[in-house]
């Protein structure tokens, strides 16, 4: 059949390929189709963007977005799929590869950076009046290759020749000034459809550039050099993403890309507040912007010198704009993990604004010394203290609201990281547990089993509306459970095809599919789940009649360059894959796939495939985590700690609906103080056998010493660190004994399955939109404004 949309696509391909149909390539039609969908949601932007200058709205600082593909979001969110489709089999191309051509853009690291693309989904699905503001790197998080088992990495360079999807607004440059460096910031802007309605919102990424355009006078009059160094200096400011975590160098160019973001978005929201409302002092009550993280915080001293120094208002008033307009998001619950820069990198790059950092240190002072608190306190508090600037301080001070990302998080915040916060301002902690988008993560990525939840519910309602799925609960049936196990095969199926054609790697669907895909982080403990593989092998060469339950089990994980020993965990999974796939005594039973380069499109691969979610962080290190939701949606039982967002997924399905294990939050800070795990190694059956294989010859590191330095973390310590700081040896047994329970109860397949319905039927409450309709109500006090 042939559809309107067969000419049209005909058209763009030919426009942006230059070529007739037939000579277009497979990434030209991936273009020609992008740049269909842009014509079709291009005035629904305009009106969009033109409503929001005029009401209450909210801004989304962050440094990361992690954004993946775009094409499928937006065909599905303009009820374009089957139209797509259709029209590309038309000229011989099937939808799927086509939506394969597009790179992610990968501009984050992990959770942070996801969470605030969700985020961007579930404003526009809401048709909240909020702008994401970020970075336009140039080169997204490095590329992830394994050579020998150890990671590579190479440059990301995802849009070297433009995006379909990202508008480049010159007339709309802000100068952003430093003092050795003057920067053209140029707003690159992404349209961000959703769900069920016409609103675009927009997702605003600043580029670096030079002033001036090539200096030719320099150039002609031999200072060539000088005027090429000069625009690479200025280009070099969003050149890369910092991947976290890292003993960086570089340090002073992360603290420029943070002022400039945040300089150039406020100059863009004073302009657009005076256009719509003419006097700046309202700019609080029109305004409210969300700081995620610390990276932004630098917005809080650049506005106070805005509206000081170009507005021209006092200090008092500006401070008071300031209160009304911030909010916080920490991420974190490790005091020492927070941001702080030293002081001559301000005095370097912008000595104003540490003069203003200066005058709210001064004032923070003298306000808590009037409230009577000791000077001990208050130099840990203030946002100067020990050649530091402390931005979640100056987060702390400056916000009406400060909240963590789950409800374990926010009480570890307010009972221990940010404790002194809470006594002096108890009423601007708020918790605001994340969520995730069910579009991409359930809709797009499933859609066998989306089609199934619409079929039992009798119309997709759920989409937009995910607690809707709790009333299909009580219509669960062995029909129902059948369909749900033959879908899970089907995913399986398609995963395996998938990574076949990507990595070449064979992968058996008659068996668990149990997955660990999360940054590889040591309190994330990816090295217990690959310990309890390598002893699960050591037990089944031991007895070869025991009866396993076939696995593959799936790994998938990014370590930061400078991250040595996370590495080192990497190149040890590679390692137990070898072993475990070579071996003919186990390999028809267990398989062990590392997927490399793991990003948001791999994700929407391997989730739907997953029986087993495995969430094993050490208890209270995890802010939230979000991996964990994706899962549930999808029909994946979680095994995990209660951590994090897993604690509220056990309170929705019960603890006898996922398979918990491991030492809680609450008792570990007494275990630790006397944790010996040498005792756990000397009496923990089978947990010498794993240690010792690790150095004894059995796996190699390629003589890097690398396994010695991971044994010896869990054993012996370091001067710095004492041994197995996140309780891997404490929680091995438990975990082992919960996860061959879990394996076991696989075989009764109605049963797991049963477990599997009621898992998805109760993921309403971690959907983004819930977590957004919380952020606009407790915190922006923004409304739904539909341009239709
Ligand atoms: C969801 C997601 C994350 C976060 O996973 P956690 O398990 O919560 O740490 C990280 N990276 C990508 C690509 C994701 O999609």
């Amino acid at each position: 059949m042939s559809t309107d949309l067969t000419p049209s696509l005909g058209s763009f391909t030919r426009a942006v390929s230059g070529k007739n149909t037939s000579d277009s390539s497979v990434h030209d039609y991936w273009e020609g189709l992008s740049a269909l969908t842009m014509s079709k949601l291009a005035d629904n932007w305009d009106k969009t963007t033109k409503k929001y200058k005029g009401v209450k709205r909210a801004s989304y600082l962050s440094a990361e977005f992690l954004m993946g593909r775009a094409l499928l979001n937006n065909l599905a969110n303009l009820g374009m799929v089957d139209e797509a489709r259709e029209a590309l089999e038309e000229y011989g191309l099937n939808l799927a590869d086509v939506l394969d051509e597009e790179p992610d853009a990968s501009l984050g690291n992990g959770g942070l950076g996801r969470l605030a693309a969700c985020f961007m989904d579930s404003c526009a699905t809401l048709d909240f009046p909020v702008t994401g503001y970020g970075i336009l790197y140039r080169y997204g998080l490095f590329k992830q290759s394994f050579e020998n088992g150890f990671q590579k990495e190479s440059p990301d360079p995802w849009m070297e020749t433009g995006s379909p999807f990202v508008i480049r607004r010159e007339a709309e440059a802000k100068h952003v000034k430093f003092a050795d460096m003057d920067v053209n910031a140029v707003p690159y802007d992404m349209p961000i459809t959703g769900y069920g309605t016409d609103n675009v919102n927009t997702l605003r990424l600043w580029k670096a550039e030079p002033m001036e355009e090539f200096d030719y006078d320099a150039f002609n009059s031999q200072r060539f050099t000088d005027a090429i160094v000069e625009r690479e200096r200025v280009m070099d400011l969003c050149r890369v993403l910092y991947p976290n975590d890292t003993t960086y160098e570089g340090k002073v160019l992360r603290v420029r890309q943070q002022y400039f973001f945040c300089s150039a978005s406020l100059q863009c929201l004073i302009e657009e507040h005076k256009e719509a409302h003419g006097d700046i002092k309202t700019f609080g009550q029109f305004n409210s912007i969300q700081l995620n993280d610390t990276h932004p915080v630098l917005a809080v001293p650049e506005l106070i010198r805005l509206l000081l120094d170009e507005e021209g208002i006092g200090w008092e008033e500006a401070w008071k704009i300031v209160t009304e307009t911030f909010a916080y998001t920490n991420h974190t619950v490790l005091a020492e993990a927070l941001e702080t820069w030293e002081v001559s990198i301000f005095m370097q790059l912008f000595p104003r604004i540490f003069e203003i950092v200066t005058e709210i240190d001064r004032r923070f002072r003298s306000e808590l010394a009037e409230r009577g608190f000791d000077q001990g306190k208050i130099d840990y508090m203030a946002p100067l203290s020990g050649g530091r600037v402390h931005m979640a301080w100056i987060a702390c001070y400056a916000s009406f609201s400060i909240n963590g990302v789950a409800a374990i998080h926010t009480d570890i915040l307010k009972r221990d990281t940010l404790h002194d916060w809470h006594d002096i301002w108890p009423e601007r902690f708020n918790n605001k547990t994340n969520g995730v988008t069910p579009r991409r993560w359930l809709n797009n990525c499933n859609p066998r089993l989306s089609a199934l939840l619409t079929e039992v519910m009798g119309d997709d309602s759920w989409v937009t509306d995910l607690d809707k799925l709790a009333t299909l609960e009580e219509k669960g049936n062995p029909d129902i459970y059948r369909r749900l196990m033959e879908i899970k095969k089907a995913n399986k199926e398609e995963f395996a095809a998938w990574i076949m054609r990507r990595d070449g790697i064979e992968v058996p669907t008659d068996a668990v599919y149990d997955t660990i895909i999360k940054r590889l982080h040591e309190y994330k403990r990816q090295l217990m789940d690959a310990l309890y593989i390598l002893d699960l092998y050591f037990r089944m060469k031991d007895n070869p009649d025991m009866d396993v339950v076939p696995r593959v089990f799936i790994f998938g994980a990014k370590a930061a360059p400078g991250y040595k020993r996370a590495k080192a965990i990497i190149k040890l999974i590679n390692e137990i894959a070898n072993l475990v796939n070579n071996d003919e005594a186990v390999n028809k039973t267990l398989k062990v796939v590392f997927v490399q380069n793991y990003n948001v499109s791999p994700a929407e691969y391997i989730i739907p495939a997953t029986d087993v979610s495995e969430q094993i962080s050490m208890a209270g290190k995890e802010a939230s985590g979000t991996g964990n939701m994706k899962f549930m949606m999808n029909g994946a039982l979680t095994l995990g700690t209660m951590d994090g967002a897993t604690v509220e997924i056990v309170d929705a399905v019960g603890e006898e609906n996922a398979y918990i294990f491991g030492a809680r939050e609450e008792e570990l800070e007494t275990i630790m103080t006397s944790y010996n795990p040498r005792e756990k190694y000397e009496t923990v059956p089978g947990l010498k056998r794993v240690l010792d294989a690790l150095v004894d010859g059995t796996l190699s590191d390629g003589g890097t010493g690398d396994f010695h330095d991971l044994l010896a973390s869990l054993l012996d310590g370091t001067s710095w660190e004492r041994p197995d700081v996140y309780y891997v040896l404490g929680d091995f047994d438990n975990y082992r004994a919960t996860r061959d329970r879990m394996a076991e109860d696989y075989r009764n397949q109605e049963e797991w399955a049963r477990k599997v319905w009621i898992n998805i039927c109760r993921s309403g409450r971690f959907s983004s939109d819930r977590t957004i309709a919380d952020y606009g109500r407790d915190i922006w006090k923004v409304d739904g404004q539909p341009i239709a």
